[in-house]
């Protein structure tokens, strides 16, 4: 047999990479600007030509780099800024992983001159898709100036792609905004085909962000500050009457890399609430300074997103002093200031047993008052033609289950005692035999036609206020909960969509565990999947199912005897006991006879 498995060259590796790292002009202006700001620089400049197409050039007076260095730079995961794992919770620089510059050079022409403080000369390297044409000593000014001419020239694909120059320029200043925003001290100046189009001074925050964003901002920002031992939050927020009907100007940054945060944001929309017109959209510029160690940078290769560790209290910390700048600038006087108790982040002891799910029942509801059990069962068949396809509702009730149907729920000592087995069976000792029943789809059943009586009342649910709490989905997953969110609401699930798959839970019904949201929503949403493709076509019988189905008691949890109870006599009242609402067998019955027999 002969081998196949091949490295690939380098130049290829580096193009792969460079799809994730480099995909428009932005980009690279990113990674370039980052570099000349990890490099210490006092004055960078960005020099543009045809939004990029042909020419981005970022001059800096940073500290250089060495002959070996300038070479160096140019291979995949070469870097000064860290030397081990460890580091990644220590960084401080805007890059670490050494994978832009390498990309960058897979699919541009680039022209490197760099110059350290101490030498005489410097070095000027060409390179194009990775290949080295030339490197030479070269006068330079100290500092680094690289050019990347013609981006994506050996990827026409990719050249196809870009957009018209207006959109691009405006990717590549809304990058220039983030870098340049969060560095004031820093000096910028920004050329677009030869003209200027910033000249920024080395001054502070609010001076930065009035020269970006024009002379109205004088008045219109609000500083924020708040320290606890985790992290420090400053900046300023727009006042809200100025908020603006399109998603304006939004900016957070941590130890001073820009990052895009749903959650947060959400904190910052909620303490704005009321205040502002529906669908318009607060300004803010906040810094975050927290010890890296507590955050996670290493999300993406374009490194938006930051995962923190404590994200709720960081939440809570934001929410609170927007809320308090809010007040202490009076800008709504009949606001209160104080943290709503909802928001305080709940901790369970570490010995947190869940209570039993409460379900609302009529326990004055016989099912055998006026009906026979078969006609009930024939009229539950009729609402359900869903559960049709499932074989197992053809077969006939036994008559001795009838008769336990009938005792559990007459009186309530029929049965004498009850036990776990394996954590999944309750084996319940009654009159007419052993009983054993399945505790996961026996709470399923229960739980579903509890549902199906909610939405069908449309009863008011009782809920549980959350420390809200976000949660990213898969595609298909988001896009059936946003289906479904108004249903859910009805559920005792509120939530908001915060885009990109992300949602963010309010309150959730008073059964989940607020550990549990996550796989709880999942599970009704695998359910809901899962039942759409079996043809279960009313939405609010699907619904009830999935919902039934994420919520019950699963198999391995440990009842206790009044859980146990509790459960078998909600089974009981049920209109369908003898089947889970997907149509598996819930309990069967051990007949004396048949012991007896089985042991003679
Ligand atoms: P990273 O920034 O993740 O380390 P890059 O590919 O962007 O990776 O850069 C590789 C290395 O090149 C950097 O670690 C740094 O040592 C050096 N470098 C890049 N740009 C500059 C610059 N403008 N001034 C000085 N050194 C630079
Ligand atoms: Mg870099």
């Amino acid at each position: 047999m002969s081998d196949f498995i091949r490295l690939l060259p380098d130049a290829v590796a580096n193009q792969i990479a460079a799809g994730e790292v480099v995909q428009r002009p932005a980009s690279a202006v990113k990674e370039l600007l980052e570099n000349a700001v990890d490099a210490e620089s006092t004055e960078i400049q960005l020099i543009v030509k045809d939004a990029g197409k042909t020419l981005i050039q970022v001059i800096d007076n940073g500290k250089g780099m060495s002959e070996t260095d300038a070479r160096l730079c140019f291979e995949r995961h070469a870097t000064s800024k860290i030397r081990d794992a460890q580091d990644l919770f220590a960084i401080r620089t805007m890059g670490f992983r050494g994978e832009a510059l390498a990309s960058i050079a897979s699919v541009a022409q680039v022209e490197l001159k760099t110059c350290q403080a101490d030498e005489e000369l410097g070095t000027e390297i060409r390179i194009e898709g990775s290949e080295i044409k030339s490197q030479k000593p070269c006068q330079s000014e100290k500092g680094t100036s690289i050019a990347v001419k013609n981006l994506f020239f050996n990827v026409p694909a990719r050249r196809q792609f870009l957009k018209s120059d207006t959109i691009e320029l405006k990717h590549i200043s809304e990058e220039f905004y983030r870098v340049a925003l969060i560095h004031p001290h820093i000096k910028f100046s920004f050329y677009h085909n030869d003209k200027c189009v910033y000249n920024l001074e080395s001054c502070a925050f609010k001076q930065r962000i009035i020269s970006l964003f024009g002379d109205t901002y004088k008045n219109r920002l609000v500083p924020i500050e708040q320290a606890i031992t985790h992290v420090k939050i400053s900046g300023f927020i727009g006042k809200p009457e100025y908020a603006m009907k399109t998603k304006g100007e939004q900016y957070f940054f941590v130890n001073n890399r820009f990052i895009r945060h749903p959650y947060l944001h959400h904190a910052v929309s909620q303490a704005f609430e009321e205040l502002i017109a529906e669908k318009s959209f607060p300004s803010y510029f906040i810094k975050f300074d927290i010890d890296p160690k507590n955050i996670d940078v290493n999300i993406h290769p374009t490194k938006t997103e930051v995962k923190f560790l404590d994200e709720k209290l960081i939440y809570g910390v934001l929410f609170a002093a927007v809320k308090k700048s809010i007040g202490a600038y009076n800008l709504s006087p009949s606001l209160d200031f104080s943290i709503n108790p909802d928001y305080q982040p709940q901790i369970l002891p570490s010995d947190y047993v869940p209570k039993a799910p409460r379900i609302q029942v009529n326990p004055g509801y016989n099912p055998f008052e006026k009906t026979s059990f078969s006609e009930h069962r024939k009229n539950h068949l009729n609402q359900q033609a869903y559960l049709d396809s499932f074989d197992l509702m053809q077969r006939p009730v036994e008559s001795g289950v009838q008769k336990i149907i009938e005792h559990t729920i007459d009186d309530d000592n029929v049965y004498f005692d009850s036990f776990q087995f394996l954590k999944k069976y309750i084996v319940a000792d009654t009159r007419s035999g052993l009983l054993l029943v399945d505790q996961q789809r026996a709470h399923e059943r229960v739980l579903f036609e509890h549902y199906q009586k909610q939405m069908a009342n449309k009863q008011i649910v009782s809920q549980q206020k959350l420390f809200p709490q976000s949660f990213d989905f898969t595609a298909s997953n988001a896009e059936i909960l946003n289906e479904i969110l108004s249903d859910l609401k009805e559920l005792g699930w509120d939530m908001e969509s915060l885009g990109h798959h992300s949602f963010v839970v309010n309150a959730a019904p008073n059964e989940v565990k607020e550990s549990e949201l996550k796989d709880v929503l999942e599970t009704i949403l695998e359910n809901y999947k899962s039942g759409v493709m079996l043809n279960r076509n009313d939405k609010h019988t699907n619904l009830a199912v999935s919902m039934a189905c994420g919520m019950a008691v699963k198999s391995g949890v440990s009842l206790d005897k009044a859980e146990q109870k509790h459960l078998l006599q909600q089974l009981f009242l049920c209109q369908v006991p003898q089947l889970s609402p997907k149509g598996k067998p819930v309990f069967s019955l051990l007949s004396e006879d048949e012991i007896h027999t089985r042991i003679n």
